[in-house]
């Protein structure tokens, strides 16, 4: 068969994957992370696998201690015996905190345990298909075993968004005395939190903010859809305080979302949200090729005409692929 030679390649990378390969695991994101048509052949080979793993969702803003507290949620879910994956999502730029987490956590103790895995994400080549190469990966870590898959963002863009849909446990990380905090709250854009932690709870303002997402929580300012009411914790990530009873809420979390088949349920959402995001990609990739080759034509023709050239021409290269 002419597609034989590639998929080979790609079923043996899955194989060694798999089996905790850390190099194949790296050589299939990057595949996964072109998304072109060898990335979505492999995420259907994928998906086929995936459908396990428990995707944590760590959102909040820079300075609260995300990258922190991700690094004792590994340690902790390591400790009873979990493969942990992270994805850590910088929608800025290359050289901000986001893409310095991967990096910063690699550097530590994780490099050596193959039952980890972290990969830093931005928007450096990925020409807005940041939360379709998330999800993408996401779904690759499910089906290579990872029994945990923590995707960090930033919580402050639209890739959070998306992401905050195909998650099965949202984290959203606080930090005493940060008005910003607040602010977002009650401006909604943190009203989408399974679990609230309050980190820094070593310091005295701790209690203030507790008590205020608390109260929160109970007028059901920040009741989640889904019929779950919001578990508030104070944490110290830097002390490692209460770090297993967040865990243990993850877990709590878990048995209600298997009970009421929210489980499966997220995961079709993910898939839809994916592929949707996929098909956007995609239809990007070809809109702007056919652009540039009508570009000459911009001074002459109308808006208008100009709009059914560039779809006539997306048309034909779509068609030509096809026939490959
Ligand atoms: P991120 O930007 O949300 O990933 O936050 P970081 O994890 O990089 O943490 C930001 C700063 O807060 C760092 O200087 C951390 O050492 C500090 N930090 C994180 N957790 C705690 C905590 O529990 N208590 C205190 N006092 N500082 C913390």
């Amino acid at each position: 068969m002419e597609r034989s030679e590639p998929g080979t390649r790609i079923a043996s990378l899955i194989e060694r994957a798999r089996k905790g390969d850390i190099r194949a695991t790296g050589r299939l994101l990057s595949i996964l992370e072109r998304l072109d048509s060898e990335a979505y052949a492999l995420l259907d080979e994928l998906r086929r696998m995936a459908g396990k793993a428990h995707v944590i969702g760590v959102t909040g803003i820079p300075g609260a201690g995300k990258s922190t507290l991700i690094g004792r949620l590994i340690s902790e879910l390591r400790r009873r015996g979990y493969r942990v994956a992270v994805v850590a999502i910088d929608p800025s730029s290359p050289i901000s905190q986001g893409s310095l987490l991967g990096d910063r956590l690699r550097m530590q103790e994780y490099s050596v345990d193959p039952g980890v895995f972290i990969r830093s994400i931005s928007t450096r080549g990925l020409r807005g298909g940041l939360s379709t190469a998330a999800l993408a990966m996401v779904e690759a870590f499910d089906a290579l075993g990872y029994d945990f898959v923590i995707v960090e963002t930033v919580g402050v863009g639209q890739a959070e968004v998306d992401i905050a849909g195909a998650a099965h446990t949202i984290i959203v990380v606080t930090m005493p005395g940060a008005g910003d905090d607040i602010q977002a709250l009650k401006a909604g854009v943190m009203e989408i939190g399974d679990i609230y932690v309050v980190n820094k709870s070593d310091k005295p303002e701790a209690a203030k903010t507790y008590e205020f997402i608390v109260f929160s929580v109970e007028k059901g300012d920040l009741e989640a859809s889904s019929g779950w009411t919001p578990r508030v914790l104070m944490v110290s990530a830097v002390m490692g305080k209460n770090i297993d009873k967040l865990i243990d809420t993850v877990l709590e979390h878990r048995e209600y979302l298997e009970r009421t088949g929210l489980f499966r349920k997220r995961i079709q959402e993910r898939r839809r949200l994916l592929a949707l995001y996929a098909v956007r990609s995609y239809l990007n990739t070809i809109l702007d090729k056919a652009s540039r080759r009508i570009e000459k034509e911009a001074l002459e023709k109308s808006i208008d005409e100009l709009a059914h050239s560039v779809l006539a021409e997306a048309c034909r290269s779509a068609g030509e692929k096809n026939k490959l």
